[in-house]
């Protein structure tokens, strides 16, 4: 009895200890596996996915990524480096990848690897469209959502009793291709709750205006969104706790806000 309740007191503590604040919202999280592991395995696996996927190469849908993805990259720098969070960034290596599958979607793993799917380019409508989703889920890497998420999952699963994990371990490299959605297991990633996203949609809506994008464009990307859904069984970015009229009210609600943190950085009008 009394070796578990020790057992449960170092697991509490190692887990405060473990916790990372979220520089976009000052809130603590959980972070069980520090960035130095995860980062290094979530390069590991974005480079095993392309290798596993048809990468675009050369055509202009696959430069727009890239030049999209550098400039929401940009942007979050500026971002972080003018609210005090200098070097958060230090150990991502950004990279922007299209790839040729008709799913409707497109995600961003720790450290800043980036896919988009040809199948949500219809939806997305063009570039500033495609701006709003990048800079969604980049939101969701940058404020560590999926870290969160795999901390909880690692809990549940008794993996972090000592309030800290080993990723090399099979079980935690199991866990991480689970919770992001990589490799084989593409498509069954869990989905974020309703916080994570109307986080994501908030800090997202933030980058694409300081990157130059219309945020007005991001609730008519939803609004496509929720056409296209059609009653079907969402994807990743359409499963959406909150309503995606909800969404489309709170992004609309927010844009004045967007152009507002974008003026800071001395962006008033907006790209064509
Ligand atoms: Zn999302």
């Amino acid at each position: 009895m009394k070796l578990k309740q020790t057992l449960v007191a170092l697991g509490a503590t190692g887990i405060i200890l473990s916790c990372a604040t979220n520089p976009f919202t000052g809130k603590k999280t959980m972070a069980l596996v520090p960035n130095s592991q995860l980062f290094p395995t979530a390069f590991q696996e974005y480079d095993k996915f392309l290798s596993d996927h048809k990468v675009v190469k050369g055509t202009s849908d696959a430069a727009m990524i890239k030049r999209v993805g550098e400039r929401i990259a940009v942007a979050a720098e500026r971002w972080l480096n003018a609210n005090g969070h200098e070097g958060y960034l230090k150990d991502y290596k950004w990279e922007y990848n299209l790839v040729d599958d008709k799913t409707v979607n497109a995600w961003c793993m720790p450290g800043g690897k980036i896919v988009f799917y040809t199948g949500i380019l219809p939806i997305a409508a063009g570039e500033t469209g495609v701006a709003a989703i990048m800079g969604h889920e980049v939101a969701h890497a940058l404020a560590n959502h999926g870290q969160q998420r795999m901390s909880a999952g690692l809990v549940q699963q008794g993996l972090a009793v000592a309030g800290n994990v080993a990723i090399k371990d099979e079980k935690s490299r199991n866990a991480f291709n689970q919770y992001y959605g990589v490799g084989s297991q593409v498509g069954v990633m869990l989905p974020f709750s309703r916080a994570h996203e109307t986080e994501a949609d908030k800090i997202g809506l933030y980058l694409m205006a300081i990157a130059g994008y219309n945020p007005d464009e991001a609730a008519e990307l939803w609004k496509r969104m929720k056409a296209n859904s059609g009653g079907q069984a969402p994807p990743e970015i359409l499963s959406t706790h909150p309503s995606n009229d909800t969404r489309i009210a709170n992004l609309q609600a927010l844009a004045p806000q967007a152009k507002a943190e974008a003026k800071k950085f001395g962006i008033t009008s907006f790209r064509k």
